[in-house]
């Protein structure tokens, strides 16, 4: 069987290795850099420059624990950077090998549909290239909205694309929106002394999609964090002055900053791939699938960003093989209930299947259990007591969502996702032994708490 997959991101490579893996011809398609937004400017650059917040929050403590340190500490953001370049270029080059390996061609260039069997390839020396395939994936991903109103020029309104590749810390930055990324970013420079401000139309951070006791979390550490909260509150107009930034609030209020980070969404990519002449169906500017991963044009599929399900790195992973599978004609299906959620600021946040907001909203009754870090000895030990496992069961006792506050907590949440996956109940995982001492033991606890308490909380 012959494949080509049109881009180069997370779903993309993946579902080349997976279907050169089952026996496919594959040829891939990059018009950029293998790896795609997900490594080169989005969630691998972005947690390499986290990474080092934790080590510093840990020195910061760490005569707490007797341990000593002395001199200078600071942050080196020239440091930072070169080291996420390199582990940047170290992850491209392995994927590329993986490809390699597994035989998959890779050309460079800038691909369209001209028919649902033909592709054409500009490459990088304008030479054209003509493609036959039997199967086609398209996983040319998704880059950030930029509305009219402001004048994105790269340099002074910037989005993410640049935010992780600049080479220069700014004295001040006003971030519009406060969704996950503007959070994750305004934290990182925060922390790095730039002064920083996150302006959020809604009354709080990430509510409109998360646990409003998350939001409230994530919003005092940010508040700890020195950065300056704008809530319910939204932009009217931006200009750029002799190399300012000036934002105008409809609250009349007005700032002044060197940059603005652009952060209120992504859209799909599907530009110039000729689509609409194809027939293939598009709804909002999205490809739609079905739960194989299948457009409605016969051996055409869509993963990633550029489909019309869930835009993060995990769902585009799992969509790769999925879809691999499904151009050899298989029956495999997405199942997007136990999708995690996760947020890399310091505490983390991480969060799977419904919320209670989403419970009380639609008067489902629900059971909650809970256990706070506080209250367990591993924390302790390790000096991480801040937060909390929130677990939401159906009246059933089925496990059908979670969200966890602290340390580690995109860690922690594999199991409960898994859970939540297999629609496991309360009474099925709280007979399971965990390791001791661990902070695994807090969702043990939260589990237990469900229907009868926890024995380590006092009430
Ligand atoms: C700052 C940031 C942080 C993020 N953090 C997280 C996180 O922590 N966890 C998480 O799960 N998700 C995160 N995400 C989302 C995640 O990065 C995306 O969901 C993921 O990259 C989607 O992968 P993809 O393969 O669909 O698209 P992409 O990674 O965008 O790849 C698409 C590729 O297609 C290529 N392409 C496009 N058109 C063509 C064409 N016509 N011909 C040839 N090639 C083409 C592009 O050059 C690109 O390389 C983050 C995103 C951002 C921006």
């Amino acid at each position: 069987m012959k494949l080509i997959v049109i881009g180069g991101g997370y779903a993309g490579y993946v579902a080349a290795i997976k279907a050169a893996m089952l026996g496919a011809e594959v040829t891939l398609i990059e018009k950029g850099n293998i790896g795609g937004n997900c490594i080169n400017a989005g969630s691998i650059s972005s947690k390499a420059l986290l990474a080092p917040l934790e080590i510093m929050e840990n020195v910061f403590t760490a005569d707490k624990f007797g341990v000593k340190i002395e001199g200078d500490i600071k942050l080196d953001f020239n440091y930072m950077v070169s080291r996420k370049d390199s582990i940047l270029k170290q992850l491209v080059s392995r994927i590329e090998c993986i490809l390699k390996t597994r035989g998959v061609k890779i050309i460079r260039g800038t691909a369209k549909l001209l028919s649902k069997k033909t592709v054409e390839v500009i490459m990088k020396d304008d030479r054209k290239k003509l493609l036959e395939a039997d199967k086609i994936i398209i996983a040319t991903g998704s880059v950030p909205v930029v509305p009219p109103m402001f004048p994105y020029d790269g340099k002074h309104v910037i989005t993410s694309d640049e935010v992780l590749s600049l080479k220069k810390l700014p004295e001040s930055l006003v971030v519009a929106g406060g969704g996950p990324i503007g959070c994750e970013i305004g934290q990182l420079l925060s922390k790095l002394g730039t002064d920083v401000k996150i302006i959020e139309k809604h009354d709080c951070l990430i509510s409109s999609f998360e646990d409003e006791e998350l939001a409230n979390e994530l919003q005092s550490v940010l508040k700890r964090d020195k950065v300056q909260l704008i809530l319910g509150d939204s932009i009217k107009s931006v200009e750029v002055k002799d190399g300012k930034v000036y934002t105008n609030l409809e609250s009349g209020k007005k700032l002044k900053s060197e940059l603005m980070l652009l952060s209120v969404g992504r859209k799909a990519y599907i530009d110039g791939l000729r689509l609409e002449e194809l027939g293939v169906a598009i709804e909002r500017g999205k490809i739609v699938v079905n739960d194989k991963l299948e457009t409605n044009i016969e051996g055409i599929l869509a993963v990633g960003d550029v489909n019309n399900t869930i835009s993060l790195a995990n769902v585009a992973l799992m969509e790769g093989i999925v879809a691999a599978e499904n151009a050899f004609n298989k029956d495999k299906r997405m199942n997007y209930k136990a999708v995690p959620r996760c947020i890399f600021t310091l505490p983390e946040i991480a969060a799977v299947g419904v919320t209670e907001k989403q419970l009380k909203d639609k008067n489902i009754k629900y059971k909650v259990g809970r256990f706070n870090f506080a209250e367990q000895a591993k924390a302790e030990i390790v000096g991480k007591t801040q937060g909390f496992v929130k677990v939401i069961a159906d009246k059933d006792d089925k496990i059908i969502g979670a969200s966890i506050f602290g340390a580690h907590a995109t860690d922690l949440l594999a199991e409960l996702t898994l859970a939540v996956h297999l629609s496991l109940t309360c009474q099925e995982m709280g007979n399971v032994i965990y390791s001791h001492p661990t902070l695994s033991e807090a969702i043990m606890e939260a589990l237990h708490d469900v229907n009868n308490g926890s024995v380590h909380s006092i009430k």
